[in-house]
């Protein structure tokens, strides 16, 4: 079964929107199989956005992302890596859709309360970079 990896942000963990945000993906009757809060190293998040090292952003954004506890998710569904990006919305909380929770949540382009992995491959490999620091068990069927 298809799954992927939620990150809900420190600015909406420390809102205490954790309920709410999930509640959102249950509604949308995706599987929470796994969820720990956790503060992000910055080994982490280099690996996790490895693919924006070269951006102007990035440290600022590893530094975001490490300034206090997330609540990092694994989902599963059919589906489930296309339908968390519909339900998270654009990367920019002005441009998203009503209703997604980044137009209910975010605040900027970058505090933008949710990541969600961009496509299947991305999401296997997110889960293997983020296993042991969310101690999700390796061989785990669930
Ligand atoms: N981001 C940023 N500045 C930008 C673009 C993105 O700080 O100009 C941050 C933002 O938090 C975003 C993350 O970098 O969620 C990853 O960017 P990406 O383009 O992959 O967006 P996403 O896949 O999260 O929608
Ligand atoms: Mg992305």
């Amino acid at each position: 079964m298809e799954r992927t990896l939620v990150i809900i942000k420190p600015e909406a963990v420390r809102k205490k929107l954790v309920g709410k945000i999930i509640s959102i993906y249950e509604d949308n009757r995706l599987e929470i199989i796994h969820a720990h809060r956790v503060l992000a190293t910055s080994d982490v998040l280099k690996l996790h956005y490895q693919d924006l090292i070269t951006k102007p952003f990035f440290e600022e954004l590893v530094s975001y992302m490490s300034s206090s506890e997330c609540v990092v998710l694994i989902l599963e569904g059919e589906h489930v890596v296309e339908t968390v990006r519909k339900i998270n919305g654009a990367t920019d909380p002005g441009k998203a859709d009503p209703g997604t929770i980044r137009y209910m949540y975010g605040e900027t382009l970058q505090v933008n309360a949710v990541h969600g992995s961009e496509s299947v491959e991305k999401a296997d490999l997110e889960i293997e970079i983020w296993r042991d620091l969310i101690r999700y068990e390796k061989g785990s069927k669930r």
